[in-house]
């Protein structure tokens, strides 16, 4: 059964963090979550100058996962747990926050130093209850180790971040069933992908643009899928140049969400705990060198 276009959401431009901007389809006026997917953020496309550079300096995070996928620059994450790493164009990283950590996102030293393109996403992925006070865990996949595949037409190009398209599964392992496609689409591309009946699912325009079961999607658009094992998107045979776009979907957890800031709990207790164990110190401190 083929999935429509429920519903239309315009990304919202905003700065986010340190001052970075974001375009944010979700949350919007109205749709709190796609559950289990509680924030997508886009980071830029800024071109910073010389010095001009802002991220995201020491915060805590408990109870949900971020996913970063960097298009262009880079960033370097640190957190409380000891953990390093360096973010490249094409890369990904998929933090399970868990019970909790203090985490600093920043753009690259150098991009900090001499300016230079930022681009790439940021999703927040909700965790079950059963899993909010889990240890953090980090999945780091190299742009070179990010599983792709083209139709056979050659006018779409998929990379398979989580879940599977045209054949190809994922690397990275996932708490709970999710699916993260980023889709590279030429005019006249058309595309069947399945998306399992019991997922909720959306797809997020950045460039360029798509129809889907009759409804168009344009740069900055998201669009929220109903109900159906496959979703169909093509790409108009007009279009000028390339289209990019997120496909995300994932098993509602079907809980409640309560939500304060970087802590994404079930219930008010909760929150009061997080907020207490993260101003108590046992988020732990980023040793920065
Ligand atoms: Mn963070």
């Amino acid at each position: 059964m083929q999935r429509t276009i429920r519903q239309v959401i315009h990304a919202r431009r905003q700065l986010e963090g340190g001052g970075f901007q974001v375009r944010r389809p979700l949350p919007a006026a109205g749709m709190r979550t796609v559950d289990p997917i509680l924030l997508i953020d886009e980071m830029g496309p800024v071109d910073y100058r010389p010095g001009e550079a802002v991220g995201a300096p020491d915060h805590p995070h408990r109870g949900f996962e971020t996913v970063t996928y960097m298009l262009a620059g880079e960033f370097e994450h640190r957190d409380s747990a000891g953990h390093a790493g360096r973010i490249n164009p094409g890369d990904v990283q998929w933090m399970t926050a868990g019970r909790g950590v203090v985490h600093s996102e920043m753009p690259s030293a150098q991009i900090m130093r001499d300016g230079g393109l930022v681009h790439g996403f940021q999703i927040w992925v909700n965790l079950p209850a059963r899993l909010k006070m889990t240890a953090p865990r980090y999945q780091e996949i190299d742009a070179a180790r990010i599983p792709e595949a083209r139709s056979a037409d050659g006018l779409a190009r998929v990379r398979v971040i989580a879940g599977e398209a045209l054949g190809v599964t994922a690397r990275i392992d996932t708490h709970t069933p999710f699916v993260y496609l980023h889709w590279i689409l030429q005019p006249g591309a058309a595309v069947q992908q399945p998306l399992a009946a019991d997922h909720n699912g959306l797809l997020y325009v950045f460039q360029g643009e798509i129809e889907a079961a009759g409804t168009a999607l344009k740069d900055g658009q998201m669009g929220v899928l109903g109900a159906g094992d496959t979703i169909a998107f093509t790409v108009p045979e007009t279009a000028t140049g390339e289209t990019h776009m997120l496909l995300l979907g994932g098993v509602p957890l079907n809980e409640p969400v309560v939500q304060h800031g970087p802590f994404v709990m079930n219930t008010e207790a909760e929150i009061s705990q997080a907020i207490r164990d993260y101003q108590m110190g046992r988020m732990g401190q980023i040793q920065h060198s």
